[in-house]
């Protein structure tokens, strides 16, 4: 049902955490997986030989989402190599964290470039494909935070509820080519972007999951599979909240 086998995936920032479990979830699918990252190649290569280990077929692409120019590139000239681009999951970001009042502007542009500009970019240049085939699955990674805030994440609340008004708008634009957009916002995620956080924090956290717990990154991946599936066909526009119970 959730099959994906002739299918080609390209999950951006796959080379750890939720990217990570994504990029193994659709090759587990059947999907050929394309792992983008920017600085971990080694970690990407790891992943690429988890999948092949396992059957599945996975490549490396490295490029900066930050820098439209060479996404736009390594996304087309990759679809083009493949024959195909069937599914994008706009999984890179980034957070960088403090008061509003004490954010550098350096910060802001950093968070927003790699956030919003990042998955714009990459949904361009993945849509010109997918228009032509006129089928395609697009999902971002947004967050809890972007639904309903979080002191301290100002920057990063507004670059992930950006995303959601992306996605509705991409799915208005691109449904009458086949594409489908969603999201997801994951909740409290165990991965290195969650490990830099204080105890205090993670405890105020988990008393705020009805489920008592915080999520894994194949938690992520489950719902990212099915969003890509056709099983998922009659659903665009929509935001998936994987969280625990923590924002309903
Ligand atoms: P992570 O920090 O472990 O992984 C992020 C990945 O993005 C890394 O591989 C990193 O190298 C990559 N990346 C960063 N900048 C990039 C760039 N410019 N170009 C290409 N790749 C880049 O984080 P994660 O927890 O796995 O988060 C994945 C996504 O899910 C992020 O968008 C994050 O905001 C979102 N998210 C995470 C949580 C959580 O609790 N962990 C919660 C909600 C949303």
């Amino acid at each position: 049902m959730f099959g994906l086998s002739g299918k080609v995936a390209l999950v951006t920032g796959g080379s750890r955490g939720i990217g990570r479990a994504t990029a193994e979830a659709l090759a587990a699918q059947g999907a050929h997986v394309i792992v983008n990252y920017v600085r971990g190649e080694e970690e990407a290569r790891r992943v690429v030989e988890a999948i092949e280990a396992r059957g599945g077929k996975a490549e490396t692409l490295g490029f900066d989402v930050a820098d439209l120019g060479a996404s736009e590139e390594a996304i087309t000239a990759a679809a083009k190599r493949l024959g195909r681009l069937d599914i994008l999951v706009a999984n890179a970001g980034v957070s960088i964290d403090n008061l509003l009042l004490r954010v550098k502007e350096e910060e802001i542009d950093r968070v927003l470039s790699v956030n919003v500009k990042g998955a714009l970019g990459c949904a361009r240049a993945a849509i010109k494909v997918m228009m032509r085939a006129r089928t395609g699955r697009v999902v971002f990674l947004s967050s809890v935070v972007g639904e309903m805030g979080n002191a301290g994440q100002s920057v990063y609340a507004a670059s992930k509820a950006a995303l959601l008004g992306l996605t509705k708008t991409l799915a208005r634009e691109y449904a009458s080519r086949g594409i489908t957009v969603n999201a997801i916002t994951p909740g409290f995620i165990d991965t290195d972007m969650t490990s830099s956080l204080g105890e205090g924090t993670k405890e105020g956290m988990l008393k705020a999951i009805p489920l008592g717990r915080t999520g894994r990154p194949e938690e992520v991946a489950a719902a990212v599979a099915f969003l890509c599936s056709d099983a998922a066909s009659y659903i665009t526009g929509e935001t998936l909240r994987v969280n625990g119970g923590m924002y309903m």
